[in-house]
């Protein structure tokens, strides 16, 4: 889709590498019309709108008063139905909350009139946040995974959409009736997403078994084929619960561990997307490690559920690669800002017992929740940092500034308060400790406005 070419002006935020932010205060970034970033200045001196090629005439769009450019944030791991039940898992652990709370909801995606309502709730809901790309699960039926599909290309949310393929130990009223309509359905659904968008330039399907306990050595080793065949991502659970991992052991005698129930039906590659991994053995991290699979850290849902505390910095020293998942609704929150926070918070209670080095900076929360998530997602040339040649996948940061006179609170203004003799550095632990969905301004996708507060004027 092409649009008007733009000059973004103001302070843009981005993570050089895991531990280092990249400041620059006076910057400015061009984004042609194909939703590129065109050049990058980041000298307030000398610093002037290139001329030719049409810049002259481009938009520009300031921040205005404080705040900065962000990349967008990428949710690695999200279950879309079960948005309604964010919030709502009492004392469950995984395997009751599923049957409790979850199945029923899901279940209800029969009918297309609630997972529309649904859908395109969450959608906006996450774009609010600042979500830019965010990895999906659906449900088991097609036609409600084909319009969460439709939905994020409406609404411009880069997307990975899977629909759930799960055949054992589901209720008879929510499941599929064997390994052949799974496998069918799945292809019904990666159609579906090749004729609304045929180069996945936005929404790309993803296969997703729910998790080993919901299939079988047949069901996964169709799936794992189907993978490699097609070259498309894939995404599962692994390691969530003390129990689960007690019933993949038990069901699957013949495998060495969980990790390699998922080896061996040739799901372990690149492109394997694998949540939650806290109770992973060291032989299954070395594993995991091999085939370059990715982990999505989910710490919200890890607590809510009460699943354990994922030790993330083994895992980071191992050579893993990490992003940011909300596990919407095993995780309360649909916000990778919260998410980043939770990170920090559950680092902490690890280090209580095994150091400090065990502890994750803020600089490291946001890497995960972008730079990371984007090598998670297979899309670390495209987003994740504002290089020339990704795509404009950014949100705007508004803080409020704090003035001498000023005593009332601002309500339109957002939580995040400047006092004045923050550094940058202040002011981002600020915005991950104090902010939320009323400091992000404005999001875009491939350059495309995709949510602005309200009374927020390009
Ligand atoms: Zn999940």
């Amino acid at each position: 889709m092409s649009q008007k070419k733009t000059v973004y002006i103001g302070p843009f935020i981005q993570c050089k590498t895991l531990t280092d932010l990249d400041i620059c205060p006076n910057g400015m970034i061009g984004v042609d019309e194909g939703g590129r970033i065109a050049f990058v200045l980041r000298d307030e001196r000398g610093r002037k709108i290139p001329e030719g090629d049409g810049w002259e005439d481009a938009k520009i769009v300031r921040i205005q008063d404080h705040g900065f450019f962000f990349p967008g944030f990428i949710d690695t791991h999200i279950h879309a139905p079960q948005y309604p039940n964010a919030g709502i898992f009492g004392k469950s652990t995984l395997l009751d909350w599923l049957n409790t709370y979850t199945f029923p909801l899901e279940s209800s995606f029969a009918d297309l009139a609630t997972a529309s309502r649904i859908y395109n709730r969450v959608v906006a809901r996450t774009l609010s946040h600042g979500t830019t790309t965010a990895c999906y699960y659906a449900t088991v039926h097609v036609p409600a995974t084909n319009l969460l599909a439709d939905i994020c290309q409406t609404r411009g949310q880069r997307a990975f959409v899977g629909r759930v393929c799960m055949h054992e130990m589901s209720p008879e009223y929510y499941r599929d009736e064997s390994v052949e309509t799974a496998l069918r359905d799945s292809k019904a659904c990666i159609e579906h997403v090749r004729k609304i968008d045929p180069e996945f330039d936005l929404v790309t399907p993803i296969i997703t078994p729910r998790f080993a306990l919901s299939c079988n050595t047949e069901s996964l080793a169709a799936l794992g084929k189907l993978h490699r065949e097609l070259d498309l991502p894939a995404q599962t659970h692994i390691s969530e619960n003390p129990r689960e991992c007690d019933l993949v052991r038990d069901l699957f005698p013949e495998s060495k561990s969980y990790a390699d129930v998922y080896e061996s039906a040739g799901l372990l590659t690149p492109k394997m997307i694998l949540a939650h991994a806290i109770h992973l053995t060291e032989e299954e991290t070395a594993l995991i490690r091999a085939r370059d699979a990715k982990i999505s850290h989910c710490p919200a849902s890890n607590t809510a559920l009460t699943s354990g505390r994922a030790k993330v910095r083994k895992m980071l020293n191992a050579g893993l690669n990490l992003g940011l998942g909300t596990d919407v609704s095993g995780g309360y929150t649909s916000s990778i800002l919260a998410e980043a926070r939770e990170a920090v918070f559950v680092s902490r209670h690890v280090a209580m017992d095994e150091g400090d080095e065990a502890k994750l900076s803020v600089e490291e929360a946001l890497y995960l929740a972008t730079r990371g998530g984007a090598k998670v997602v297979g899309l670390e040339d495209r987003i994740g940092g504002f290089e020339v040649g990704k795509m404009w996948d950014a949100q705007m940061i508004g803080l409020e500034a704090v003035g001498p006179e000023t005593t009332e609170l601002d309500q339109s203004a957002g939580p995040v308060e400047v006092f004045g003799k923050e550094t940058w550095d202040d002011l981002v632990a600020k915005w991950v400790y104090t902010g939320d969905d009323r400091s992000t301004t404005a999001v875009w996708v491939g350059g495309r406005l995709v949510h602005a507060k309200e009374g927020f004027r390009l």
